[in-house]
Parts: structure tokens; C-alpha cells; sequence
């Protein structure tokens, strides 16, 4: 099957369930109509969702080291993430609510469940 961006038309590339062929694309389609918000927020919810899914399936436990190609396997979105916390030691980990991670050398990420005193 065909994928085209639904904005430009333009064949896209990649993964299949992919709408647009970049952000610019995506956020063009959604400024070109304000009546498209509400669709817009609730696929952005999904992606955030989905990453937060993919975190928690990666690692149950809550802290675990694997490569950064297995999350996108599973689909994750390195893009799209709810906010960020710095530690004392200048790392900056990126959650999906309560699933985080940080990025490590080698094309490797640590997978960290939100705790209280962050
Ligand atoms: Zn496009």
C-alpha cells in the first residue's frame, strides 16, 4: 500500500504508519486549519502514549540498559517526550510520564521509572 504524506503528497519514507514526510510537513497541516487541533494534540498523545508503552516493555523493572535500535524496533519516537530531568552530573533524562531515558555512549540508553525526588 501507498503511503503519502497527507499534507504535501509526497511518498513517504520509512515507517508505515508515518502520516507526514517531517514535522515541517505536520505542523504546516495543522496550522492550515485550526478546527485540526484537537486531531493534532490527540496524535501527539498517541505517539507519547506509545513511547511510554515501549519504555515500561523494555524494562518492567524500571532500570535497564538496551540499545537504542531495539526501542525503535518497537516503534519508539526519540522525538516526542513529556519533560526532562538534569541531574547533579549534567545528564538530562527525557520522560514519556513516568518512563525515561538517558542517552549513553555506544548507541545505548538507559531505561529509568520517574522517582520521587526528581
Ligand atoms: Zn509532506
Amino acid at each position: 500500500m501507498d503511503n503519502n504524506c497527507i499534507y504535501c503528497g509526497n511518498k513517504i519514507k520509512g515507517r508505515i504508519d508515518k502520516r507526514f514526510c517531517d514535522n515541517q510537513c505536520r505542523n504546516a497541516w495543522h496550522n492550515s486549519n485550526p478546527n485540526r487541533s484537537e486531531s493534532f494534540i490527540k496524535g501527539i498523545n498517541k505517539i507519547l502514549r506509545k513511547n511510554r508503552s515501549v519504555l515500561r516493555f523494555a524494562s518492567p523493572e524500571g532500570k535497564t540498559t538496551v540499545r537504542k535500535d531495539f526501542l525503535l524496533d518497537l516503534g519508539f519516537d526519540f522525538n516526542y517526550f513529556t519533560n526532562t530531568y538534569k541531574t547533579k552530573n549534567k545528564n538530562i533524562y527525557h520522560f514519556c510520564y513516568d518512563y525515561g531515558y538517558l542517552k549513553l555512549e555506544d548507541e545505548k540508553v538507559l531505561i529509568v521509572k520517574w522517582q520521587k525526588y526528581m
